[in-house]
């Protein structure tokens, strides 16, 4: 008997997540830039792998591949446009797929600008709603510019802020309270801010993930979500970051460079 779909937390490396959804007995996963603790977690609850689902080329987000399929000979879904040769199923905006094994339909969102292919998968089928970004929203933050411009990433991140609130933010690092330490020098007035530093705080500090966060809270707190908000703009100006170009896409910019070397 399957149980519903839900998502395992899988730690790898230093700071990333792998992300397994599963009914009791299908898995997929999300982003296995390692392919270790997947077939541990896999052995340990006793899942059969039915399907890989990319976001974006880095080599953290798909270095697991060719050992998982050595293993399971399953579809691997990816972004069509992100140069990544072990996709079968590429994908682009628009796309509605059907996860192998879960009868999970996710919608696909293009968002580039961490890299120029990058997409998400969006769960909106009525059930508890997801959002699977890769390294586009981070909770607290977003991803580096590697490939986009700073108006493709800012379309991207406004694209994920449009979801409803209650969406589940299962983003691939946990950079949540470096990001906050910025986030709360841009918008120190920000009470929601300063609750969320205090909850992430004693989250990390009891050894747990801060993520998956929501989409409200990111629309809260996360600065990158909040670059039209008057306050952000005058602390960069006040700290010498933004001169004069106001266009909220300039102060977007701004923020990301700031971010880059704080
Ligand atoms: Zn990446
Ligand atoms: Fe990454």
């Amino acid at each position: 008997m399957s149980k519903p779909v839900s998502v395992l937390t899988v730690p790898a490396f230093k700071d990333n997540y792998l992300w397994l959804v599963h009914d009791g007995h299908n898995a997929a996963v999300v982003d296995p830039g390692d392919a270790a603790p997947i077939l541990a977690a896999l052995q340990e609850l006793g899942l059969v792998l039915t399907a890989i689902l990319l976001t974006h080329h880095h080599a953290d987000h798909i270095g697991g591949v060719p050992a998982l399929l050595e293993r399971f000979q399953v579809p691997v879904f990816g972004p069509r446009h992100d140069g990544i040769a072990a996709v079968t199923v590429p994908l682009g905006e628009g796309d509605r797929i059907e996860v192998p094994g879960l009868r999970l339909p996710l919608r696909v969102l293009d968002v580039p600008g961490h890299t120029r292919g990058h997409i998400a998968y969006v769960r909106d089928d009525g059930g508890e709603p997801w959002l699977f970004c890769g390294d586009t929203l981070f909770a607290g933050g977003c991803g580096r510019l590697f490939e986009g411009t700073p108006a493709q990433m800012a379309a991207s991140l406004d694209k994920l802020a449009a979801l409803p609130e209650a969406t589940k933010v299962f983003c691939a690092h946990e950079y949540t309270l470096s990001n906050l330490r910025f986030a709360s020098a841009v918008e120190p007035g920000n009470a929601a801010l300063r609750a969320r530093v205090a909850a992430d705080t004693a989250t990390r500090e009891r050894g747990q993930p801060t993520v998956p966060s929501t989409i409200a809270v990111e629309r809260a707190t996360n600065p990158f979500l909040r670059y039209r908000e008057p306050e952000i703009a005058a602390h960069l100006r006040a700290a010498g970051k933004l001169h004069g170009g106001e266009a909220p896409v300039a102060v977007f910019a701004a923020l990301r460079e700031w971010k880059n070397n704080f």
